[in-house]
Order: structure tokens, then C-alpha cells, then sequence
């Protein structure tokens, strides 16, 4: 197989130029690129409005349009919450995930095949990083979705597999082509990305001003305790992480997220409610707290309603603002990457 191109992750200034490389007109690009974004195009033979020819020498030429396609699908039975065991043309499997909330549909998306960044509890990483995603697969996560559900999307949270600051490249083409009016258009308040806390790429995000939300995976107060479970905290303090934060914050404006796994007797303590809150104090922050899916190949076990609640009150206390993210479809794999294990185990050739 030769090197191919995937037409879902050009620009649309990018088809511009290999169409007049091609002597085609300028329109061209426009008509490919409006079809596949805001068309729900999902092969070459879809964009019916282009000659056959020139589709024919795209394809020659080694470009094609690779859509994510829909393998599996479950419904959760007690909150409609819907999750894709996705696939990639290279054979690859990912997971994606469709809730619905009050002000609309969001679709959480991953961003890599596997991780490479070794937190503890998290299913994603147990076999590491196989591959970056490329930007057209992170759209055509979405786009997957939404034509086999027929819906209109309102928001996108990169939370699922992979580290997606660890794939800023096309992470950040991403993030330009899903804000393009000529495809869906998102404004940056509708798009989240969720960090284990890159700072370097955290600062870089800021500056480029997608006005999008920032979520850090924090989980712990403290570096001491941070370290036991996180690799990254290894690399950067949780000093390092304000300070990225503060940074953002001033940059864009934008309140940011900090992610909190409630592991039972590991972070869930009230010692940890306080540094937590000292940390945290006079900052514009909002925690996200989230009782741990346990992950069969690990030890660790789901905090208790009782040490939920009472984390979440001693940060009220303090007037740390704060939510109780409840495990949305809990009843159908829902821990980050535990679908696509079982997927793959149920699916071995071997
Ligand atoms: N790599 C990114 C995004 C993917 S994970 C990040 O670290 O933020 C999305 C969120 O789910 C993160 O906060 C992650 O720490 C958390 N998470 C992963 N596995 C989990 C589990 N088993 N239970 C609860 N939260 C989990």
C-alpha cells in the first residue's frame, strides 16, 4: 500500500492547492470540503457533484476519504447514554461516546489508539500508545455518530483514548477544521479538552485562543501523592500545573476544569478535601468530581457515596465550586478504554 491521504484531514485552503495543481477549478475544494463536513460524505462516491474523473485521479494518486465507521454500539438501559467501539481503516479500534443533556447532544472523543501516559486507573494505557489519531479521524468520530443517529451535535469533549496534548499537531488541525463555518462550525465554548497537565502545550493552547474549556486531569493536591499514581506527575509539579492553569486562565478567560477521580482511600480523604481547597482557593476553578470506574485489571475500588459527598461539601465549604460527575452509562463499560479491551479480546484472530 502506497502513502495514503486522507481527504477528511485536509483544509479546505489545502484541497484549494491540490486542485489547481490539478487545473481544476477553485470551487472544487469547497464542494469536496462542504460535503464531507456538513454532508455527511463518507467516500469519494458520495461527493456527487464532482466529475468522475477527478475523483478517479484522486484516488490514483493515493487520496481517499477514510471515515471512522460504527462497529459496535450499546445503549445504556439507565441514562440512554450510547458508546461506538469505532473503527479505523488501518484495522485500528477506538471508542467514542454520545450523551445527551439538557441543552443538547455531546460527543466525547478519543484522540490516540491506546496511551502512553500510564495513569493507574485508566484502561486506555494498559498496552500503551499505538498510534496518534490524524484529524480527520477525530472528526469522523463525530461525524459517524451523527449521521447514524441523525442528530445535531452541540458540544465535543476530547476526553476519551489518548493524551490528546500528546498529539497537539492534530489535535490543533482538529480544533481549526471543526470551528471552520464551511464545516460545523463549533464555537470554542462548545468544545472541551481534557489534559493529564502537558504545561508547554497547555500554554500553547491558551495562546492560540480557541476560547474552548480546559479540563486537568489533577486527581491529587499533592505532587507526594500525585506521583503514586500518575507517571506525568513525575515530569511536572502540581505547582507546574497552576501556574499553567493561571496562565490559561488570564490568556483566554476561560474558567478551567479540574478533573478529580475519586479513588477509594487513596485521594478520596479529607486531607486531601483540604490541600485540595488551600490549593484551589481564590482561583476561577471548577471541580469535576468523579467516583473511579474500576478497572478490572487494577486494584483500585469506586470512592463511597458517603466520601463523595463529603469531598464535595469540605470544597463548597471553602468555596471551591464543584460537581459530582455521575458515571454516565456505568452499566455498559464506561471507564475510558474498557470497551475497546473487550472488544478487541472478544474479536482475537489468534
Ligand atoms: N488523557 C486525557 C483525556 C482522557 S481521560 C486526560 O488525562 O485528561 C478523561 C478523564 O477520565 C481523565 O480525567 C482521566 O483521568 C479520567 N479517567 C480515566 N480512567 C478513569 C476511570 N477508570 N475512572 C474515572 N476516571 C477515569
Amino acid at each position: 500500500m502506497g502513502y495514503e491521504h486522507n481527504i477528511m484531514s485536509m483544509t479546505v485552503e489545502e484541497l484549494g492547492d491540490l486542485m489547481k495543481d490539478y487545473g481544476q477549478p477553485a470551487y472544487r475544494a469547497k464542494q469536496i470540503y462542504e460535503r464531507i463536513h456538513s454532508g455527511n460524505a463518507m467516500s469519494l462516491d458520495e461527493i456527487t457533484n464532482i466529475p468522475a474523473a477527478l475523483k478517479e485521479k484522486l484516488r490514483t494518486e493515493g487520496f481517499d476519504v477514510f471515515p471512522v465507521s460504527i462497529l459496535e454500539r450499546l445503549v445504556s438501559k439507565t441514562d440512554g447514554t450510547k458508546k461506538y467501539v469505532m473503527g479505523l481503516h488501518d484495522g485500528n479500534v477506538i471508542e467514542s461516546v454520545l450523551m445527551e443533556y439538557k441543552h443538547g447532544y455531546s460527543i466525547c472523543i478519543s484522540s490516540q489508539v491506546g496511551c502512553r501516559m500510564g495513569c493507574t486507573f485508566c484502561a486506555s494505557t494498559l498496552d500503551g500508545r499505538i498510534r496518534d489519531l490524524d484529524a480527520g479521524e477525530m472528526l469522523g468520530q463525530i461525524y459517524a455518530i451523527r449521521k447514524n443517529e441523525g442528530i445535531k451535535v452541540h458540544s465535543i469533549v476530547v476526553m476519551g483514548c489518548g493524551e490528546p496534548m500528546d498529539n497537539f499537531h492534530n489535535l490543533v488541525r482538529f480544533l481549526k477544521m471543526i470551528s471552520d463555518p464551511m464545516g460545523m462550525n463549533l464555537s470554542g465554548r462548545n468544545i472541551t479538552v481534557s489534559t493529564c497537565g502537558i504545561t508547554e502545550r497547555i500554554r500553547e493552547l491558551a495562546d492560540m485562543k480557541f476560547g474552548l474549556t480546559l479540563a486537568i486531569s489533577l486527581h491529587s493536591p499533592t505532587d507526594e501523592l500525585r506521583r503514586t499514581f500518575m507517571p506525568i506527575a513525575n515530569k511536572y509539579t502540581v505547582e507546574d500545573l497552576m501556574k499553567a492553569a493561571d496562565y490559561f486562565f488570564e490568556k483566554t478567560g476561560r474558567r478551567v476544569t479540574f478533573e478529580y477521580s475519586l479513588i477509594k482511600g487513596l485521594n478520596d480523604t479529607k486531607e486531601c478535601a483540604l490541600e485540595l481547597s488551600k490549593l484551589l482557593s481564590g482561583k476561577n476553578a471548577h471541580v469535576n468530581l468523579i467516583p473511579v470506574n474500576p478497572v478490572k485489571e487494577r486494584k483500585w475500588e469506586r470512592s463511597t457515596d458517603n466520601s463523595v459527598n463529603a469531598f464535595k461539601l469540605m470544597l463548597e465549604k471553602n468555596r471551591i465550586n464543584a460537581t459530582i460527575r455521575r458515571g454516565m452509562g456505568a452499566d455498559i463499560d464506561a471507564a475510558c478504554g474498557q470497551l475497546r479491551r473487550r472488544y478487541l479480546g472478544e474479536h482475537e484472530t489468534r
